[in-house]
């Protein structure tokens, strides 16, 4: 058999045994799925249990108990040194178990963490979870994603990947679809291939599962990938600090309680005892076990609130953030977009109150009775462009296709609206493929903020301004100053008009007027094409199109997120917007949920002309940051924290990780979001919601408020027993306490209450008081006069 790469795309689907419109059959799957397992890579151990006993068994304290057996036996108390140990191997068992299940839980946290992959089967499209799929399989893949098993490209628009870790080459590879010749191909240069783990930066595509797991060419290189990696908090290492130095106190206060009692001529025996007891009481035990248990609770509770933690030190780290950057879309708002109206000629044409599902009387434009034949034309040319120049699909979900209410929206929720308009007004997106099919697209991306489709047109159209010559067409779509850049004229009732400065100025009030109404508002343009191209250069063909008209789209706020916005505030945490949306659009909506008003808003250009220094000054103030750039996060997030904010910082896009990396909390989308926005970020929505991070944010902080109680606690009931000890030889006292009994008291008194403390619910003032400074230290003054005078 030749290699993959060699094959035409038929002879693949021929040799893999499946039908191109059908996919596989969920039966045939199942059985392919038992043959060659799940597609995952052997998974690298995370700390197994001799790593966490072995922790257990290092702790300073555990060295001084295990002295103080050394030192009983010496004594010939053997059997205070036999109940030490039998306390020592009950606190180590104690400890390691707490330690055992926090692994645990958060390694089942990280299973969540495999994404899903939408897969032909049965002939319909699924979200199915990537580790499902098989040999055979059809899958689509999406810029921002990693691809999930090695594919045979069936079908590629300006694909892109980044393959460095498989092949080291770091530069971004172009994607093609024809069968390459040459079986001594190297990975590089197989570009009609995709390979599992490598990244998708650009565009999209169909492709045919060839390898899944181990036998992917990532597998076969991979050994221990997917390594559950251990990872302390900083609050972990203080505390670690914390224990050691009470331990070094212990000794230092040993030593002179020891050499105080030799000096007064006390029984050598007694002091030896007493120092001994006092060393126990002096260090808390259940210190670490404690800490690592709240942080593994409160990763637990946040993951019930749909906030998935993906590093542990988030969990404090949310308990100190002072500013949360959001996006808008999806965030704040529902990011379910509807198409309210359109404007054309001036009109403002509100779309049929129907769904795409209702059956539309057929032959009729049925856009509003009233307008003029140029003006309703060149409105179904409008949403004709809108349907056509778009990766969202209609497709029947259901057994019987010619049922409407089996119809099922896939894709990007602005695209979703444009393509329902379209079909809501009797122009169903698979007809209209058919009429005019698909020959390229020019991919739309967060910079260039517009996207072209270039289409075939089969002999005539019944399209009355299309002119029938022509052998494409191409349509654009995006930002409205992105579109009107690439037009020289526009239709005005039905003729072509050139587009003047004074045009354009109408236009643009035009689209500030919905703006401000907090639609989101796009442009459709139309250029004709004589000769189809043999080769799609954005620059060529996306210049002197024909403007067609505006599209407002509706997608109202969450109802939560004023809610959200005010606990934020009340809590001391300052809400900022970041979109790439128009300035007017986030303002509307930004003052609908209570996070801004105009003198607090920046645009992505005004950005773009304030130095790092002038960032700096702003930055405090601003709260609505509108049309930006993904780069622009990045300087947003470092201006922040250059004026002292701690920052979660959310994002969806490819390239949005570089500034999620650098955010104290870098928050990913857990539905919308790109794979690798997900591996750059620390914690995961996976409700998209802006007010799980306030929820989140709340539960950080009660895992630190809950750790400090835990501390002040057994502080002072260590600094009760210490008193005790010191104080009672030196009244002549016999011996308060022996080591044996304080350990006792610790065990019973530090481990289980702890744990208690450990799942405390909030305070009522958690989200009333201002953000904790992260340099403040957990014993501060209060608590340690508080620790000496309870002990
Ligand atoms: P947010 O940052 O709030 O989530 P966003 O990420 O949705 O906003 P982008 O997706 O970058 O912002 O969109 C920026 C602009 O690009 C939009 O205001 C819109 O004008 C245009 N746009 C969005 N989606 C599309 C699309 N599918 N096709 C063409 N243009 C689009």
């Amino acid at each position: 058999m030749p290699a993959w790469h060699q094959m035409s795309k038929e002879d693949c689907l021929l040799e893999q045994g499946v039908d191109a419109s059908n996919g596989l059959t969920s039966v045939e799957a199942a059985d392919r799925l038992r043959e060659v397992g799940r597609n995952v890579l052997i998974e690298g151990k995370g700390r197994n249990w001799l790593a966490i006993l072995r922790e257990q068994l290092c702790s300073a304290l555990v060295g001084i108990l295990l002295a103080a057996v050394i030192i009983s036996l010496a004594l010939g108390e053997y059997v205070d040194a036999l109940a030490i140990i039998t306390i020592v191997v009950l606190n180590t068992a104690l400890g390691f178990y707490q330690d055992y299940r926090a692994e645990k839980a958060l390694a089942a946290l990280k299973r969540f963490e495999v994404s899903t992959v939408r897969v032909l089967r049965d002939g319909k499209w699924q979200a199915l979870s990537a580790e499902e799929l098989i040999p055979g399989d059809i899958v689509q893949l999406e810029a921002g994603n990693l691809v999930p098993a090695d594919c045979r490209l069936l079908q590629a628009f300006s694909l892109r990947t980044q393959e460095a870790m498989l092949t080291g080459e770091s530069a971004d590879i172009e994607k093609v679809v024809k069968p390459l010749p040459g079986d001594d191909l190297s990975l590089g240069d197989r570009k009609n291939m995709v390979y599992k783990g490598t990244l998708l930066t650009y565009g999209h595509a169909t492709g045919l599962v060839i390898a899944t797991g181990m036998a992917t060419e990532l597998g076969k290189i991979a050994h221990s990938l997917h390594v559950v990696e251990h990872q302390t908090t900083p609050l972990q290492r203080r505390l670690g600090q914390l224990g050691r130095t009470l331990a070094i106190a212990s000794l230092v206060i040993v030593a002179a309680v020891f050499a105080m009692g030799a000096m007064l001529g006390e029984d050598v025996r007694l002091m030896v005892m007493t120092a001994l007891s006092l060393a126990v009481a002096i260090v808390p035990e259940g210190l670490p076990a404690v800490a690592t248990v709240t942080l593994a609770i409160g990763a637990m509770r946040m993951f019930n609130l749909q906030a998935l933690i993906r590093r542990l030190p988030a969990v404090e780290t949310l308990g100190s953030v002072t500013v949360i950057c959001s996006d808008k879309t999806g965030t704040l708002t529902e990011n379910k977009m509807t198409v309210e109206s359109l404007c054309v000629d001036d009109e403002n044409i509100r779309l049929p109150d129907r769904s795409a599902t209702d059956r539309v009387p057929a032959g009729a434009t049925h856009l509003g009775v009233g307008l003029d034949e140029g003006t309703s034309a060149a409105a179904e040319l409008l949403l004709m462009g809108a349907g056509l120049c778009s990766e969202a699909e209609l497709r029947s979900s259901g057994d019987d296709a010619s049922e409407p209410a089996n119809l099922e929206a896939l894709g990007e929720p602005t695209e979703v609206a444009l393509v329902t308009a379209a079909a809501r007004c009797g122009l169903s997106k698979s007809a209209l493929l058919e009429e005019f099919p698909l020959v390229e697209e020019l991919a739309f991306d967060s910079v260039r903020k517009r996207m072209t489709t270039i289409h075939r047109m089969e002999a005539g159209s019944r399209q009355t301004l299309l002119s029938s010559d022509a052998q494409a067409v191409a349509f654009m779509k995006g930002a409205t100053d992105q579109v009107v850049n690439a037009c020289s004229e526009r239709l005005w009732h039905g003729q072509r008009q050139p587009l003047d400065d004074a045009v354009r100025l109408h236009i643009a009030s035009l689209h500030d007027q919905l703006a401000a109404e907090g639609k989101r508002v796009l442009a459709v343009a139309c250029r004709q094409l004589a000769k189809l191209p043999a080769t799609f250069v954005a620059e060529e063909i996306e210049q002197g199109m024909t403007l067609l008209g505006l599209v407002a789209i509706a997608d109202p706020a969450r109802q939560e997120a004023a809610d959200a916005v005010t606990r934020c505030q009340a809590a001391g945490i300052r809400p900022v917007m970041i979109t790439g949306d128009h300035p007017l659009t986030a303002l509307s909506i930004a003052e609908q949920v209570g996070i801004g008003h105009a003198d607090a808003t920046l645009s992505g250009s005004q950005l773009a002309t304030l130095s790092d220094d002038e960032l700096r000054q702003r930055v405090g103030n601003v709260s609505v940051y509108a049309r930006v750039e993904p780069n622009d996060k990045l300087r947003i997030v470092e201006a922040l924290q250059q004026i002292g904010e701690v920052v979660a910082m959310t994002g969806d896009g490819v390239n949005d990780a570089p500034a999620l990396k650098k955010a104290h909390i870098g928050v990913a989308m857990g539905v919308t979001g790109a794979d690798v926005s997900k591996e750059a970020s620390d914690m995961v929505l996976l409700d998209d919601n802006f007010a799980t991070i306030v929820n989140a944010v709340e539960q950080g902080r009660i895992v630190y408020d809950n750790i400090r109680k835990f501390v002040r606690y057994t502080m002072s009931s260590n600094a009760g027993e210490v008193v005790v000890m010191i104080v009672g030889p030196l009244m002549g006292m016999p011996l308060p306490l022996l080591p044996l009994q304080i350990l006792w008291i610790n065990l019973v008194t530090d481990g289980l209450p702890g744990l208690a403390l450990a799942v405390e619910p909030a305070e009522r003032d958690t989200m009333q008081r201002p953000p904790r400074q992260t340099k403040e230290p957990i014993i501060d003054r209060t608590m340690w006069i508080n620790i000496a005078w309870v002990g």
